[in-house]
């Protein structure tokens, strides 16, 4: 979603004659949109600053304009901290906010050396005040829906991104044409919740992601649909079905599960057990078959023993294709923060054992494509002269080599080998 956010935001300054540039020691504006997750993605942000603070110190020596802004998340939770801390940094906005840049910008132009700090909740939506990009990636993003009134125990979201929001459906119809107007071929839609959109449609009866997704599908040159991040008690039926009836959803799920022990899910406030991941699941490959299944887990949760996390082995081993995996990390003014915390020495060997057991899986899913024909959108170059990267239905990365006018075109791939990471195949 940062990575949406980050793309409306350069179509925002674009009337002011900014552009995106590679360079960051000699732009004269860096906006860092930060995430709050994990303790982890907070620490990078302020040694980032120390860096920039040197740029900024020697392009102003030079007489150039160097503007510092921090966006996102961090911001959001600490909001004045982060000018006390840095006070190089002009301006500290939240994203719900970010609309509102451009203004903040001629501020601080007009005003030098004052800092400009907005993290409220505005009331409007800033969707509303978002311009149309002008060109996109052949694989795009589309936020439906943003917040979360969910609350487990570990999570900062529902404090940093606010309540639980829907955009409209007409708004998100019109948005999809455009990205495929300007370039799309595959759209994502996003949310943290994003199957618990519940949008206005146009006649004002409210629609689910299911329906969305099947008005979505009717879009001419809209080739592939995908949806993430999604939660298990808002699997609906109708969704699942539409794994199996609608050709343009793809056959990969992210479907977060943290952990395979109902103790802990029950600690975490998930609202859901674990024999309801394992019923979705087998639901879903009723209707899908060959779909990829992926995951998120927390490792060494307040509480966890030995056999919550063999559960959790046992989840991955039935269920999961890969996954993401992350240690505990307490966040401020959550519940488990406060509660008595896992060493950290247990942490990391569960954390090794599960990452082990992941990768072991992932390479195992990449195994089964091996001699078929992948249908594969070509995303870039690669690292080396000739070679092109792009995902087929899966989401699994596929390596050709080709020429780079496929960027941006689905071509059919037989595959060949399989890596830890990747597969890799000729062009057909
Ligand atoms: N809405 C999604 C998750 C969004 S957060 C869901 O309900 O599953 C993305 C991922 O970050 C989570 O799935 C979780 O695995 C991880 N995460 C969130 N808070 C965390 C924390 N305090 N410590 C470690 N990982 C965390
Ligand atoms: Fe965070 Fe997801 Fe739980 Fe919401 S449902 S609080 S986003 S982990």
């Amino acid at each position: 979603m940062q990575s949406y956010d980050s793309d409306r935001m350069v179509s925002l300054l674009e009337p002011f004659g900014y552009s995106p540039s590679d360079d960051i020691e000699t732009a004269n504006l860096v906006i860092l949109n930060t995430c709050h997750i994990r303790e982890k993605a907070e620490h990078k942000i302020f040694s980032e600053l120390g860096r920039l603070r040197e740029n900024k110190v020697e392009q102003e020596a030079k007489g150039e304009e160097y503007i510092i802004a921090v966006g996102g998340c961090v911001a959001q939770a600490q909001g004045d901290e982060i000018t006390k801390q840095a006070p190089y940094v002009s301006i500290v906005f939240g994203p719900q906010n970010y609309h509102k840049l451009p203004e903040y910008l001629i501020h601080v132009l007009r005003e030098q050396n004052k800092h400009h700090v907005d993290v409220e909740f505005p009331v409007e939506s800033k969707f509303d005040h978002l311009p149309s990009v002008s060109e996109t990636k052949a694989a795009s993003f589309l936020t439906i829906q943003e917040g979360c009134n969910k609350f487990c125990h570990f999570c900062v979201v529902p404090y940093t991104r606010g309540a639980e929001y829907s955009r409209p459906v007409k708004a998100l119809i019109d948005e999809a044409k455009h990205l495929v107007s300007v370039g799309a071929k595959e759209i994502t839609l996003l949310g943290q919740n994003v199957n618990a959109y519940h949008g206005e449609g146009p006649n004002g009866r409210i629609w689910s992601l299911a329906e969305l997704i099947e008005e979505l599908a009717l879009i001419d040159g809209l080739e592939r649909i995908r949806y993430m991040t999604s939660h298990p008690r808002d699997m609906t039926d109708h969704l699942i079905e539409c794994h199996g009836k609608v050709s343009k959803l793809m056959p990969f799920l992210h479907l977060p599960v943290q952990s395979g022990s109902d103790k802990i899910l029950k600690a975490m406030n998930r609202r859901h057990n674990a024999e309801l991941y394992y019923d979705i699941i087998r639901k879903v490959k009723e209707q899908r078959p060959d779909i990829v299944v992926s995951s998120d887990f927390i490792v060494g949760y307040p509480g966890e023993a030995t056999e919550d996390h063999n559960l959790t082995l046992q989840l991955v081993q039935d269920c999961v294709d890969f996954g993401f995996s992350f240690n505990y990390s307490p966040r401020p003014g959550t519940p488990a923060s406060v509660m008595p915390q896992i060493d950290d020495d247990i942490k990391m060997e569960r954390l090794y054992e599960l990452q082990a057991l992941l990768q072991m899986k992932q390479l195992m899913a990449h195994q089964k494509q091996i001699g078929l024909m992948n249908e594969v959108l070509v995303e870039k170059e690669g690292k080396e002269p000739g070679q092109l990267i792009g995902k087929n239905a899966h989401w699994q990365s596929v390596v050709l080599e080709g020429d780079a006018s496929l960027i941006g075109i689905i071509v059919p791939v037989k595959i060949k080998e399989a890596h830890q990471n990747s597969l890799s195949g000729i062009l057909i």
